[in-house]
């Protein structure tokens, strides 16, 4: 059975190593040694991600979790008061993706303890989920089997499954206008400041819709107060659980980028938009639910099926043709210093995983 002293334990240790996006080896290293403990084969990818496996009998399942951590993120003192983490206040947990590795090694040293007879099992741990889901995209997707699995990277508890979530698209554009002194000669300059203005005040921006998002979080540009600014950039993206209505915004964006673009013929722009992550969605009788389903029912809970405005490596893995739906993982406000482990739904989450392995 699940414990829950050594499942603490081990997640506050794994808290303790400092893993923020690109520093992920002292995390490696730590859990490759406790997957090898645990009889288990590790490989790494060429971008270092985690693949480990176990043999056993049935339809192999894939477990996965990311290595990475967002900031502040060094340092980090977890407290245990009661039944909840939290960190000393200066930095965020890390229960966000802590509790979800915490999670697979607890369930798997449960059942190696207990002798059940299990399913192959594959676990992945990648890298850099934080920084765009680079781990997951270099992923070397022929080492894996699976076809079915969860993703232990969810808020809130075990029984809330991501049954769908958006596709993204990345914007960038560099806008090149002209520069010249403000008080001498302004009328030689083109400001591409406020040719970035016109850009965001025509942009379609904020909640579209219901599974439509759209953003520019990033704006730059402008030298010094006297020179008519030559140069801005912007970063941003939209999102859409509907590939219909994604390509419908990018074509909006394009259009409103052209129309700028016709107002000062004398400036350059360029956008480029490019594709993050694309969009999955699975309904209440596909397989993967319907495993989930009966795990949740032997824990006493029913499935909640939840759509997301966020993606994360399950996307990737629906790209590549593995059905892997993530799970709540017991812990409230990712990425905040507010970030709160609840221990007993982190167990839950332990004793979920289990059932899944064992497939009872
Ligand atoms: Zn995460």
């Amino acid at each position: 059975m699940a414990n829950r002293e050594r499942l603490v334990s081990a997640l506050m240790d794994l808290i303790r190593i400092d893993s923020p996006t690109g520093e992920e080896d002292a995390m490696d290293r730590e859990v490759t040694s406790r997957l090898q403990a645990l009889g288990f084969r590790v490989e790494h990818d060429s971008f270092n991600n985690v693949i480990a496996k176990l043999d056993g009998a049935g339809e192999p399942v894939i477990l996965s979790a990311h290595l990475d951590t967002v900031e502040p993120g060094r340092g980090i003192r977890p407290q245990l008061d009661g039944d909840l983490l939290r960190s000393d206040g200066t930095t965020i947990l890390g229960g966000d993706c802590k509790a979800g590795v915490a999670i697979v090694l607890e369930a798997l040293t449960s059942v190696q303890e207990s002798g059940a007879a299990h399913r192959p099992v594959e676990v992945v741990f990648t890298r850099a989920e934080e920084g765009g889901l680079v781990g997951a995209h270099h992923l070397d997707f022929d080492r894996i089997s699976a076809k079915r699995g969860v993703v232990f990277d969810g808020e809130g508890q075990v029984n809330r499954l991501t049954v769908a979530a958006p596709s993204q698209n990345v914007v960038k554009a560099e806008i090149r206008g002209r520069a010249s002194h403000a008080g001498v000669e302004p009328e030689k300059g083109i400001s591409a400041l406020v040719i970035a203005g016109h850009i965001l005040t025509r942009l379609p921006l904020g909640r579209i819709d219901a599974e439509t998002t759209a953003n520019i979080g990033y704006l730059e540009g402008g030298l010094k107060r006297n020179i008519i600014p030559e140069r801005a950039f912007l970063d941003g993206e939209i999102r859409s659980r509907s590939r219909e209505k994604l390509e419908h915004y990018t074509g909006e964006f394009r259009q409103v980028f052209d129309q700028v673009a016709a107002m000062y013929p004398e400036a350059r722009l360029s956008l480029d938009i490019t594709n993050s992550y694309q969009t999955y969605r699975v309904d209440a009788e596909h397989p993967t639910v319907a495993m989930l389903a009966q795990a949740l029912a032997g824990l006493g809970l029913e499935p909640q099926l939840e759509g997301s405005g966020g993606g994360s490596d399950a996307n990737v893995f629906f790209e590549h043709g593995i059905a892997a739906l993530p799970v709540g993982i017991g812990v409230r406000s990712f990425h905040t210093k507010e970030e709160t482990a609840v221990i007993p739904e982190v167990l839950q989450g332990a004793e979920l995983c289990e059932r899944v392995i064992t497939g009872v």
